[in-house]
């Protein structure tokens, strides 16, 4: 557990400062400098961007705009740990690297999905974030099912 942000700095449950590498999107749950949610928000759709945003990128006005309706979706402070490590955790998501040259044995090179116990086992972040989905009201990766059931469970709730 890392007591402040490793890039902006801030102390635990705190929030990210402007711009923070490690700041996790509250909407998608992905890197929240690199997501495209600040676009969408504003009606945008990424694939297909205006010219002046695509080359300009958003003015003032806009980025304000978006990060005032990102916040409304609550802003994810520092919890002491990298985004997505809690849910690796959480699920038992671990892998190890393994060395071998790849043109020797392709099968068994690259990370190999592995108990927490292994000796080099680190958060198979890859695995989380292509085997599981967003939910945006938990603020956490889940099972897909068990968010198929939750969509199911709140319409049946809503009659
Ligand atoms: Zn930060
Ligand atoms: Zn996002």
């Amino acid at each position: 557990m890392r007591k402040n942000c490793p890039d902006c700095g801030v102390g635990l449950f705190e929030f990210h400062a402007p711009c923070c590498d490690v700041e996790r999107c509250p909407i998608c749950g992905g890197q929240m400098l690199s997501c495209n949610c600040h676009l969408m928000v504003l009606g945008y759709d990424p694939d297909n961007l205006p010219e002046d945003i695509y080359e300009g990128g958003l003015d003032d006005l806009q980025t304000e705009k978006a990060s005032m309706l990102i916040d409304k979706e609550g802003r994810i402070p520092w919890n002491g740990k990298w985004p997505g490590e809690e849910e690796c955790e959480m699920y038992g998501l671990y892998s190890y690297f393994d060395q071998k040259d790849p043109k020797a044995d392709g099968k068994n090179y690259g990370h190999i999905p592995c108990g927490k116990d292994h000796p080099e086992a680190q958060h198979d972040l890859n695995r989380l974030y292509k085997e599981y989905v967003w939910d945006k009201s938990k603020k956490k990766m889940v099972k897909p099912d068990s968010k198929k059931a939750d969509a199911i469970g709140d319409k049946e709730g809503g009659k």
